[in-house]
C-alpha cells in the first residue's frame, strides 16, 4: 500500500472522529452555504474582543467569510459563534492544534476542507 493510500485512510478515519465528536452523528450533514466561503486567511493569533474584556480562550475560530476570528464555542465568551449570530456568517474554521475541519452553524455540519477543493 502507497503512503498516498495510507494517508487517505488515516484521514478518513479522522473525519469520521471529528463527525462524531462535533455533530454526535455518523451520518454526513451537507451544507448549502460552501458558495459563502472566500479565500481568507488568519490575520492575528489571538481573539481580539476577549483581550479588551481581559479574558482568555482555549481555541480560536476563523469565520470563512470575512476573516474575522473569535474564540470558541468552549471559551467563555463564545465570541465566534456571536460573530455568526450578528453577522449570519455561518461558516467557521478552526485554528490551532485541530486546525483541519470546517463548521457551518446553520446546518451543524462538519465540513473539511478537502472536500471543497472541487
Ligand atoms: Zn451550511
Ligand atoms: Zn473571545
Ligand atoms: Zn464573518
Amino acid at each position: 500500500m502507497s503512503d498516498r493510500v495510507q494517508r487517505a485512510r488515516r484521514t478518513g478515519i479522522l473525519d469520521l472522529i471529528y463527525r462524531l465528536l462535533f455533530t454526535g452523528q455518523l451520518r454526513e450533514q451537507a451544507c448549502s452555504h460552501l458558495n459563502l466561503i472566500q479565500a481568507v486567511s488568519p490575520t492575528t493569533d489571538v481573539c481580539q474582543d476577549c483581550l479588551v474584556l481581559g479574558d482568555t480562550w482555549p481555541a480560536l475560530r476563523m469565520c470563512m467569510i470575512c476573516g474575522y476570528i473569535g474564540c470558541c464555542d468552549d471559551a467563555k465568551n463564545q465570541h465566534a459563534r456571536k460573530h455568526y449570530e450578528e453577522t449570519g456568517h455561518p461558516i467557521i474554521q478552526a485554528l490551532g492544534r485541530f486546525q483541519d475541519w470546517q463548521w457551518c452553524y446553520i446546518d451543524n455540519a462538519l465540513l473539511v476542507p478537502r472536500r471543497l477543493a472541487h
